[in-house]
């Protein structure tokens, strides 16, 4: 599970979203080129020393940075926006400068706002691979953030020099608040400002009177709802940031992400709402992705059932169509739901409570091995450059969501596609609908150790 949110953070061309790239991956990459979701993207899952954490790149949560052709002054107010959404709802932040270029007054600003800001700050000094060309190093020290870690999030340089740093400065994992009852079904309800979020939290607790009002101004109050469903306690995560409306003006939109993050990480299964009269957009296929790379189960809403007109409604290509967007993520539900009119509302934590359980499910070893022998002999491993991918021996590994681990001769000669055929042939029996699984290959080495 991944635990704790840090935030990368810096005014434009610093090289954001290159170290982005560099700290998420490879595997996240080909998971989105198979969403069609290539461009963009803002979150992604990082591991480090057994650490598995969330990493953002906060030029993306603001879209008028990137649209057309921003003036200066929009960038700065953008710049300096991020940066305390950063500081207000990541655990950590680090803060790009360019080396190369030295300190601007904007990096500045940026530094000023971290430094208030009351969290870890680690200041990354990027661009430093070269020594031939001129380096501001020293006027790094003047931004008040300490000794700063030089990188090349180009080449690579000393970024696991960063990552120690950040894992230090992470607080303990699973240190989340609240107690967690036994068995209780965590969900968050997330989803983009105005398809219904509220109105499906409100649904589902039967009566707004049963919820607690949160205090206006605060930033951090979490307050959770539980309702019993089928004599199971199910806790709606972060209420409060649900309900809330309009807190940092204009960017409700980023501040309602960055708190769906939070919400995620304290739950089992989200619960995103799309507005099936508006369609999917590209922004709800990234949260999913994000949800289940998150190794959370996830049920997708769509909502507002009641305002697609009869002749769509009546149509199958129409469902087909919302399901597809998310058919890069196997088995996983939709519902059409009516918030308003109450429409299908009892399905919604019926099949939440199916995927968590879906979720959680356990393959005895020797089931699990007898799978996928038979799968390597119905359809073996291509050659690579004459060797061949051998099977040791599997397990599921103890972690929440569904992570199998294969042991192999060599672990560089498990191709994507391949994996993916073994999952399918695992979720053929198993199912796990709804949530993403994990194929982890090892070499035999490792299990001996
Ligand atoms: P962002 O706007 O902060 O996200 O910056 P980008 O990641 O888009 O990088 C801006 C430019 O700097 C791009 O042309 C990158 O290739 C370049 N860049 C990023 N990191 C490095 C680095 O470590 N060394 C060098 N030489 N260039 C870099
Ligand atoms: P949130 O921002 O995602 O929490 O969205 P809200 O729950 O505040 O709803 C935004 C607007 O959509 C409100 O005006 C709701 O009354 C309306 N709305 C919510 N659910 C439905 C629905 O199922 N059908 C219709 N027609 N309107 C809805």
């Amino acid at each position: 599970m991944p635990s704790g949110i840090v935030a990368l953070v810096g005014r434009p061309n610093v090289g954001k979203s290159t170290l982005f790239n560099r700290l998420t991956g490879q595997r996240q990459a080909i998971v989105d080129e198979l969403a069609g979701l290539t461009r963009d993207r803002l979150y992604g899952v990082t591991e480090w020393r057994g650490r598995r954490f969330t990493v953002i790149d906060t030029a993306g949560i603001d879209p008028s940075l990137i649209r057309d052709d921003p003036g200066l002054a929009v960038l700065a107010a953008g710049t300096q926006q991020q940066a305390r959404l950063a500081i207000e709802e990541a655990d950590v932040c680090v803060q790009l400068v360019d080396v190369r270029a030295g300190i601007t007054a904007l990096d500045q600003e940026v530094a000023t706002i971290l430094r208030r800001g009351g969290k870890p700050v680690i200041l990354a000094g990027n661009k430093a691979e070269s020594t031939r060309d001129p380096h501001y190093a020293h006027e790094l020290y003047c931004l008040g953030l300490g000794e700063p870690t030089m990188i090349s999030a180009l080449v690579g340089t000393d970024t696991g020099d960063l990552l120690d740093r950040v894992v230090d400065d992470l607080p303990p994992a699973g240190n989340t608040n609240g107690a967690v009852i036994a068995d209780e079904l965590r969900l968050a309800i997330i989803g983009k400002p105005n398809v219904g979020k509220s109105s499906l939290l409100n649904a589902l607790v039967g009566e707004e009177r049963a919820l607690v009002s949160p205090l206006a101004g605060t930033t951090r109050d979490t307050v959770d709802t539980i309702v019993r469903h089928r004599d199971r306690a199910v806790r709606l995560v972060d209420t409060a940031g649900i309900r809330r409306r309009g807190v940092i003006d204009t960017n409700v939109e980023h501040y309602s992400l960055l708190r769906a993050f939070r919400a995620l990480e304290r739950s089992d299964v989200a619960l995103l709402v799309v507005d099936a009269n508006e369609g999917v957009v590209a922004q709800d296929r990234h949260v999913a992705g994000y949800a289940v790379d998150a190794g959370k189960g996830l049920v997708v809403i769509a909502n507002k059932w009641d305002l697609v007109d009869q002749e769509r409604r009546a149509d199958p290509s129409f469902l087909k169509s919302l399901q597809e967007a998310f058919d890069f993520i196997p088995g996983v539900p939709l519902l059409t739901v009516s918030a308003l009119e109450g429409r299908n509302l009892r399905r919604v934590l019926d099949t939440a409570a199916t995927v968590a359980t879906a979720r959680a499910v356990r393959i005895p070893t020797a089931a699990l091995n007898t799978l996928l022998r038979d799968a390597f002999l119905a359809h073996p491993p291509r050659n690579d450059k004459g060797r061949q991918l051998k099977l040791l021996y599997a397990t599921q590994a103890s972690t929440p969501a569904p992570t199998i681990v294969l042991f192999v001769n060599d672990p560089d000669l498990l191709h994507f596609a391949y994996g993916r055929y073994l999952e399918n042939r695992i979720r053929a029996v198993f199912g796990f609908a709804g949530t993403r699984m994990r194929m982890v290959a090892r070499a035999r080495a490792d299990r001996e150790r």
